[in-house]
């Protein structure tokens, strides 16, 4: 695996806009923002805004305006993704031009997934190659899928160790580009990363699965491989779910909600943190501070 080169850490937190910015990506923005300022980085707003059937008008104001709420400001121009389909488009050239890619009439239910980012609960039944060698004469091309090898995909993950995934048997060829134009999210992912100079991907877990996929993807476009860091995951997202949870600091994070220095602590507890009691009295800015000058990622709960 090739390693990122440049000196300074440059990181990024990418929101869907399909809804308010909830406890579980919070976390993530936190954690992001938190390791990039920490190594003196940039910390970049990225909206992936693909998707468009899944978006929820006013609702990438929103999610900038609660980050801005819990002084979590990004450095530079916002970025979305839907400005960015010509690089896309060079992108998948790109594939085409070096063999990787070929077109599948294939009806899939993961083909209709697959321009929004993949969750866990998402079934990821390994295509099976029916149109690898050609589709049949007569079929519309539906997708484009990208050609994987039987082999070992592996990265070291900051919080999770080293990570290995053979795509053949996991994902098998995955579409980059769907039969309506829609770019998938695992191509445009690699291209927002690579053209925003990202170094250092930290999000939730529900996409470790993905990362795989995406260093193959870097590594046939000559992309540089960014670091990863996949945090722990808040899935439910209101307190009483919360609750059921036999999780403490998660139950307390969901009932915070509404109190914004509170949640900042409640969040840095739940990644492993040990912020002092008195810190919860402190306003937003000084908490973020005290995860910037102590955050250790070796404290990450495994
Ligand atoms: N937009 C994706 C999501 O909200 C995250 C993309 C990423 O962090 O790579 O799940």
């Amino acid at each position: 695996m090739k390693k990122s080169s440049g000196s300074q850490v440059v990181g990024r937190f990418a929101p869907s806009p399909t809804g308010m910015l909830h406890t579980g990506s919070l976390v993530a923005a936190i954690g992001s923002y938190i390791m990039a300022k920490q190594a003196d980085g940039k910390w970049l707003l990225r909206l992936d805004d693909l998707d468009t059937q899944r978006q929820i008008p006013g609702m990438a104001d929103d999610i900038m305006k609660t980050l801005e709420s819990f002084g979590l400001f990004w450095d530079g121009e916002v970025s979305r993704q839907s400005r960015n389909i010509e690089h896309y488009q060079h992108a998948f050239a790109d594939l085409y031009n070096n063999g990787f890619l070929y077109p599948c009439s294939c009806s899939r239910k993961d083909i209709a997934k697959s321009s929004s980012a993949p969750h866990p609960d998402d079934d990821c039944i390994p295509y099976s190659g029916t149109c690898r060698t050609g589709i049949n004469q007569g079929s519309a091309i539906r997708s484009w899928r990208v050609r994987v090898k039987d082999a070992e995909i592996t990265f070291s993950d900051m919080r999770k160790g080293w990570i290995s995934q053979n795509l053949a048997v996991v994902t098998g060829d995955f579409v980059v580009k769907r039969s309506d134009g829609a770019f998938a999210y695992q191509l445009a992912v690699v291209v927002d990363d690579f053209l925003t100079g990202v170094n250092q991907v930290v999000r939730g877990e529900d996409l470790l699965t993905s990362t795989p996929r995406q260093i193959l993807l870097q590594n046939i476009l000559g992309y540089p491989n960014p670091e990863y860091c996949h945090l722990p995951l808040v899935t439910e997202t209101d307190g009483s779910k919360l609750s059921k949870r036999d999780n403490l600091i998660s139950h307390q994070l969901g009932n915070a909600a509404g109190r914004k220095n509170e949640q900042l602590f409640y969040a840095l507890r739940f990644l492993g943190q040990n912020p002092p009691e008195d810190l919860l009295a402190c306003n937003c800015d000084t908490i973020l501070q005290w995860g910037i000058d102590n955050f250790k990622s070796a404290e990450l709960p495994t």
